[in-house]
């Protein structure tokens, strides 16, 4: 299996060659702030799985564990791409919004649901954890 996937303007794309390790939905108010106010979907994948084309932006802060997260949005339109962490430069989470329909990839876990607001319909049959899991899923949403 393989997928595509690029921006809202176009200017980036990807291409996943290969299954993810697994799909985390993730509530931290930074992904919030990125996912108009929603939750970020994060679709974990080997960094020698994904190949890019077009101009990343780079925002980089202080994880709660102390390692860097590494947000990746398109230079021209902001569409949010890659997270990461400094910890494993060897893994990618893809955001779920630009892989081309139709896929099946959902989220199959939900982190820092203690951020989530009020509002937030989050699925009872997922595992659910109130800060980061014990995974490294939980350092590159
Ligand atoms: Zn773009
Ligand atoms: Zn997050």
């Amino acid at each position: 299996m393989s997928y595509t996937g690029h921006c809202a303007c176009g200017a980036v794309t990807v291409t996943l060659e290969g299954e993810p390790f697994g799909v985390g939905q993730c509530w931290c108010r930074q992904c919030q702030r990125i996912a108009a106010g929603s939750a970020s979907n994060n679709a974990i994948f080997q960094a020698s799985q994904v190949t890019t084309t077009g101009d990343l932006a780079v925002h980089t802060y202080p994880a709660e564990s102390g390692n860097d997260s590494i947000q990746s949005f398109c230079a021209a339109c902001g569409t949010p791409v890659f997270g990461g962490s400094s910890a494993m430069p060897h893994v990618v989470a893809v955001k779920l919004g630009i892989i081309e329909q139709p896929h099946d990839l959902r989220p199959g876990m939900v982190m820092w649901t203690s951020e989530a607001p009020a509002w937030a319909v989050i699925d009872p049959a997922l595992p659910q954890f109130p800060k980061s899991p014990p995974i490294p899923a939980a350092e590159v949403s």
